[in-house]
């Protein structure tokens, strides 16, 4: 008998957009553009970020309704939809829940395992915590030991050990270079070409 499949997906870059960029783009301030590829110190760059929301004056709400404008990426709610017709699907992200929220509203509220932003009164972002390291390879390998088949897509980085842990991983609009560092993931560019590898690997159609 075939073991259940649980499919886990990266959320930026794969079912919506980056959300720091979009932020720094919504609210035209330039120094929020910077990420793990300038700054490859992810405690040093979040705590730059807070800085730069401080000095702004942006509250939690504040960035909340800039998400909130952003929406999914097109053709991404079906996907998730077509997807959780046909197996388990958990979304494995970096982010924080309270930033992907109103997007998680917009994609039907599926599973999401993430980080937390402390958060006053007023609204400020005082901190932030990183639920444990690399969830991502942690949460497909605990998938793993319950017994289940499980698939993995993302588009970066930090996805490439969730994709060597999970039984079969994609890269799914990866920059151009990602690829060549690891062939051994196969590159999908839409969700039809990440639905037909899925069900594929999933055995379901
Ligand atoms: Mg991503």
């Amino acid at each position: 008998m075939q073991k259940p499949v649980i499919v886990c997906l990266d959320l930026e870059g794969v079912l919506v957009p980056e959300i720091w960029i979009n932020v720094a783009l919504k609210t035209g301030i330039e120094e929020l553009k910077i990420t793990t590829r300038e700054m490859p110190d992810y405690d040093a760059l979040m705590t730059r970020r807070l800085n730069i929301l401080d000095q702004h004056n942006l509250t939690i709400h504040d960035i909340q309704s800039v998400i909130d404008q952003m929406g999914p990426l097109e053709g991404a709610t079906d996907f998730v939809a077509w997807l959780r017709e046909r197996c388990q699907t958990i979304i494995l992200s970096d982010t924080f829940y309270q930033f992907a929220h109103p997007l998680m509203r917009q994609l039907g509220f599926p599973t999401l395992f993430c980080n937390q932003l402390e958060i006053d009164e007023a609204g400020r972002i005082v901190s932030y915590h990183m639920r444990m390291p690399n969830q991502k390879k942690h949460s497909v390998a605990a998938l793993k030991s319950l017994n289940f088949h499980v698939l993995a897509a993302g588009d970066a980085y930090n996805d490439t050990a969730m994709l060597g842990e999970a039984h079969a991983g994609f890269f799914f609009c990866p920059p151009a270079h990602l690829p060549k560092e690891f062939p051994q993931f196969p590159v999908t560019k839409t969700y039809e070409e990440l639905k037909t590898h899925f069900a594929q690997a999933g055995n379901f159609k």
